[in-house]
């Protein structure tokens, strides 16, 4: 570690030991081989709850990620943005330490001139930054542990997490269990319908690896007109891409983003005390607004003479058909892919979907087995005429500690030992999981959810601790006192 990170790391190091309040254990005893809260992710929701977790003295647990070393969370897998769409402002994963926030970090390493001249955090360096946190912390971080099947021992009163690693098929037993696996852990990112007819070489998503060389001199769609989109043409056209068509279904461009409104202690910290129909018509306007492209990422292609953008263009059909090219286009091998629109039809060697994600519990290998007993909001809660949206609907009802709720109690006990911290807490929780902006309230939250499970489930431990308890604090010998007998 660079000399001026180390020094940051010390200081992060005294600054906990000056906040080390109250320091006296609490946690039982674990049973052997039996961790207390296992959390599956080992992102920045996955790590920042390991650290809140630590500093309220529940120490017995583990962050589990199926990717390798530098290979966990978006960051420097998939996103193709130049910087983090976060004002470099924004706190997190600190959890409230000085010593650990972004501009800490990024000041140590680079003075503070450079930060005061940075616009936005780099998202590899956000990366750096989630690295030293982990290392700083010493989180308990296993990788190459993918979670493939979760079950219920013990009477309900534990979890049996079955996981895939290099080692071959493991099991852990943990009492909770915290999903923290992304913005597509609740479901899975999104190819719409017409494309599934498409060859699987033609048709790409945001969220996968591109070989964006193997793209160069090729004729490119779009469809969609998020910030992933934008960042993924840009990168193409950055790539040689021959031309870029974007393909949006809306007639206007979102220009709004409601992040920015978002980051705000009134929502932030209170939107969770809300009434069910409240929370549904924050939340359906959020994911209706959705999120613009940012300038930078517009910038990025705008002026470029090869990119085009056809707004009101919903897809409507997709198949494929001769290339008039053929035996001119490189890749195509005489075919090229033809999209349907209202705007008329428009082709291409291959389209990159920037279609985002969508919430389906049963898509998740790891909860398929018990997702259709899963109390979704469409289950528990009815919206007033007009206001429907199936977002909201499919995503889980969960209880105050983030839990999973049963829609049929008795049928699944062991839901409530799953605390979901994915992108589909929002509608319950406010912005928490995935997300930079609900990290300082969503954590905590957390947190304190998975410590009041765990002390009530062994509150009469607790208490007998309690009774139990005789660490004398006055140890003077008191030749009045009578024997005990007297008592
Ligand atoms: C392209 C892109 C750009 C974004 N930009 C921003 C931004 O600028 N600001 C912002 O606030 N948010 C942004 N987000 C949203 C969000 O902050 C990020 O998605 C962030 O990565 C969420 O962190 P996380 O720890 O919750 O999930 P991730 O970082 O996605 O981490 C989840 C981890 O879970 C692991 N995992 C998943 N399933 C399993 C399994 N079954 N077993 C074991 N491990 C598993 C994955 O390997 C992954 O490492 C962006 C999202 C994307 C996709």
């Amino acid at each position: 570690m660079p000399a001026p990170l180390a020094e940051l790391a010390r200081q992060a190091r005294q600054q906990l030991a000056l906040l080390d309040y109250p320091a006296h254990p609490w946690m039982p005893p674990a049973a052997e081989a039996v961790l207390d809260v296992a959390i599956i992710g080992g992102g920045q929701t996955g790590l920042a709850t390991a650290f809140g977790l630590r500093r309220q003295k529940v120490d017995n647990i583990a962050v589990f990620d199926r990717a390798p070393p530098g290979g966990t969370g978006v960051w420097t897998t998939f996103a193709r943005m130049r910087t983090l769409r976060t004002p470099k402002h924004v706190t997190g994963p600190d959890l409230g330490v000085p010593a650990l926030t972004p501009r800490a970090f990024f000041t140590a390493r680079d003075g503070a001139e450079a930060w005061e001249s940075l616009r936005k955090i780099g998202r590899e360096d956000w990366q750096r930054y989630l690295d030293w946190y982990a290392e700083t912390l010493e989180l308990p971080l296993r990788h190459g542990h993918e979670l493939l099947a979760v079950d219920s021992i013990q009477g309900g009163r534990l979890l049996a997490l079955r996981f895939r690693t290099p080692a071959g098929e493991q099991v852990q037993l943990a009492r909770r269990m915290v999903l923290a696996t992304g913005m597509d852990g609740s479901g899975a990112w999104q190819v719409p319908h017409p494309f599934g007819a498409l060859p699987p070489g033609r048709v790409l998503h945001t969220a996968q690896a591109i070989d964006f060389a193997a793209l160069a001199g090729r004729r490119l769609i779009v469809v969609g007109a998020g910030a992933s989109a934008f960042d993924n043409l840009a990168t193409a056209l950055e790539a040689g891409a021959a031309s870029a068509t974007m393909l949006v279904r809306r007639p206007r461009m979102p220009r709004v983003n409601p992040f920015r409104w978002m980051e705000q202690a009134g929502y932030l910290a209170q939107y969770h005390a809300l009434p069910d129909v409240l929370k549904w018509r924050f939340t359906r306007h959020i994911f209706e607004l959705n999120q613009p492209p940012p300038q930078e990422s517009w910038d990025r292609v705008a002026s470029d003479p090869r990119f085009r953008l056809v707004m009101g263009a919903p897809i409507q059909g997709a198949s494929m058909e001769a290339s008039p090219e053929k035996g001119t286009d490189k890749g195509g091998e005489g075919e090229q892919v033809a999209l349907d629109t209202p705007r008329g039809r428009f082709t291409a060697d291959a389209v990159i979907l920037g279609t985002g994600f969508t919430f389906d519990l049963g898509l998740r290998p790891e909860l398929a087995a018990f997702a259709p007993e899963i109390l979704l909001w469409k289950d528990a809660f009815t919206p007033p005429p007009g206001e429907e949206s199936p977002l909201c609907g499919a995503s889980p009802y969960l209880a105050d500690d983030f839990s999973f709720r049963e829609k049929t109690p008795g049928a699944a006990p062991l839901l409530r030992r799953i605390h979901c911290m994915t992108y589909a807490a929002t509608l319950s929780m406010g912005l928490s999981g995935a997300s930079i902006s609900g990290m300082k309230y969503g954590v905590p939250r957390l947190v304190d959810g998975l410590c009041r499970a765990l002390w009530l489930e062994d509150a009469e431990a607790h208490l007998d601790s309690l009774r139990r308890f005789d660490l004398a604090e006055l140890t003077s010998t008191i030749p009045e006192e009578l024997p005990e007998a007297a008592e």
